[in-house]
């Protein structure tokens, strides 16, 4: 038997980039703290972007690709990530990608024809849920990695799994598995899931995976021990298995603030360019406009690769930051209803807007994509004004940045609610695709923030508290260890053993 294939270990992440950058930073961080060889399983394109963004002299992690054609799938040609589609569209792709299951069962067949065993275990997304049928065919243990936080995650389980909101004509509820005292707002509800009955297409394919991933040896979760203990308590609780936290998964740019101009370099730098222009003089621009700035006075607006606000929102948005006075960085991304992949559009936005924030050094308005890494690690960035994806809000966290809240889709509104009243480094300005927020209430909550007096103060100490926690749980000094090395070590161990038995 060789070697090799004994300590081989499969991942199999989501088709989106959100889910594909913490895989990769995972991948990465075994490779650093084992000798162990991993395989990154996707479709084509992805794979092709992840080779041609980590060099081969960077990494021993091996590509591998499985034939997948998004056109076969009603979806748009070349579609073989969230990030090129509509909101609408994501359902086709999750139901899409459970036909890669022949393939992937073809590659780990023809993996132990050469090896003489199994791989290790098989680590896939939740929303690869199916990839446990495969580890099982093959006796191979099957490991479940959340890219999304302990309290977001365990809260979108048990909404999407028990429909708690169904049960009663109020508007806010409890949801099992969370204290009494944790209510929910029906208005936290993606508006797919205040419909969803258990009958339709989301409920069936996404409570599949959930109910699959359940059945999982454990769970690896992107986030860090100390930081969302009560999240982390109702993960374990509803879903029953052992859940090692190996957060932070960030690239290696963000793991020091001063440490950000390695960005663009960085092996783990897979943000791909949106804005058709030179991603190198994008960043350069927006450094040297921050550096402009004195520290910690910009707020940066972003919603996120794939999330977008109504064009009444937009113009409420815009003339908010005006108003505040406060300097901003403002990823503009297509409304809804407009082309997501679609030129920028000047009427999005108040008359002779970008020209005139530009002018006065006030705003910079950056077209669909930014360099978010070397925003957040700027010295002069104070504020993140977010839809709050998990990867963000480690991002921002990390950096010890507090946040202006504006949750559109997903598990994001109950990443806030934590951040909020768990945290209470975050404040919620609206929330969801129907929000209703008016420039003086952006204006009011910008400068609240971005003043750093009375609330904001308190968000800013509570997210420097954070960041210290998180930076202490990859730290390793002599024998000691952070928590999150301790259990990606731990898992690592548990895996191993297993195989010996
Ligand atoms: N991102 C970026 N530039 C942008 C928007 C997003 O670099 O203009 C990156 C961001 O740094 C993060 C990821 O894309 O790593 C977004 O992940 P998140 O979980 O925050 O949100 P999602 O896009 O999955 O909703």
């Amino acid at each position: 038997m060789n070697s090799t294939a004994k300590t081989h270990i499969v991942m199999l992440p989501f088709l989106a980039q959100g889910h594909i950058i913490p895989f990769l930073a995972l991948a990465k961080q075994i490779e650093q703290r084992t000798h162990f060889t991993i395989t990154i399983v996707s479709t084509p394109l992805n794979i092709h972007h992840l080779k041609s963004t980590t060099p081969p002299s960077t990494t021993t992690i091996n590509f591998t690709d499985l034939p997948f054609c998004s056109s076969d799938h009603g979806l748009p040609p070349n579609s073989e990530n969230t990030d090129s589609l509509s909101q609408s569209q994501i359902i086709n792709l999750v139901d899409a990608s459970q036909t890669l299951q022949p393939s992937f069962h073809n590659l780990i067949s023809n993996m132990i024809q050469q090896h003489g065993c199994p791989p290790l275990c098989i680590i896939s997304d939740v929303f690869m849920g199916w990839a446990i049928n495969v580890a099982k065919s093959f006796e191979t243990p099957h490991f479940t990695f959340i890219t999304g936080g302990a309290f977001g995650t365990a809260a979108y389980f048990s909404i999407w799994l028990n429909f708690p909101h169904r049960k009663t004509t109020s508007d806010e509820f409890s949801v099992p598995g969370f204290p009494e005292t944790c209510r929910f707002h029906r208005s936290q509800l993606h508006p797919l899931l205040r419909a969803a009955d258990g009958t339709d297409i989301w409920s069936r394919l996404i409570q599949r995976q959930i109910l699959l991933s359940l059945c999982s040896n454990g769970m690896l979760c992107n986030t860090v021990e100390e930081i969302e203990p009560m999240g982390l308590d109702i993960l374990r609780k509803i879903t029953g298995l052992p859940v090692w936290t190996v957060g932070p998964l960030l690239p290696p740019s963000l793991l020091n603030r001063s440490a950000s101009s390695s960005f663009l370099s960085s092996p783990l730098n897979v943000s791909f360019s949106r804005s058709g222009k030179e991603p190198g003089i994008a960043t350069e621009n927006c450094i040297n406009w921050l550096n402009y700035h004195p520290p910690e006075s910009v707020l940066y607006i972003s919603f996120g690769s794939q999330n977008t606000i109504s064009s009444t929102q937009m113009m409420e948005l815009a003339m908010g930051l005006e108003a505040s006075g406060k300097p901003f960085i403002w990823v503009v991304r297509p409304p809804i209803g407009f082309d997501i992949k679609g030129e920028f559009r000047a009427e999005w936005l108040p008359e002779g807007y970008e020209e005139r924030v530009s002018k006065r050094k006030q705003g910079m308005v950056l077209h669909r994509w930014a360099p978010q890494l070397e925003i957040l690690s700027n010295g002069s960035t104070g504020a993140f004004l977010s839809h709050c994806g998990w990867n963000s809000m480690l991002e921002s966290l990390n950096q010890g940045l507090p946040i202006i809240g504006w949750p559109i889709a997903a598990e994001q509104a109950y990443n806030s609610k934590m951040m909020e009243e768990e945290m209470g480094v975050c404040v919620e300005l609206t929330r969801g695709l129907e929000s209703w927020v008016r420039r003086e209430e952006v204006e009011r909550v910008v400068r609240m923030v971005m003043n750093k007096e009375g609330k904001g103060l308190e968000m800013k100490r509570k997210a420097m508290e954070i960041a210290e926690k998180i930076r202490d749980s990859v730290r390793e000094d002599g024998d000691w260890k952070g928590s999150s090395l301790k259990s990606l070590d731990d898992f690592l161990d548990t895996v191993v053993l297993s195989r010996e038995r």
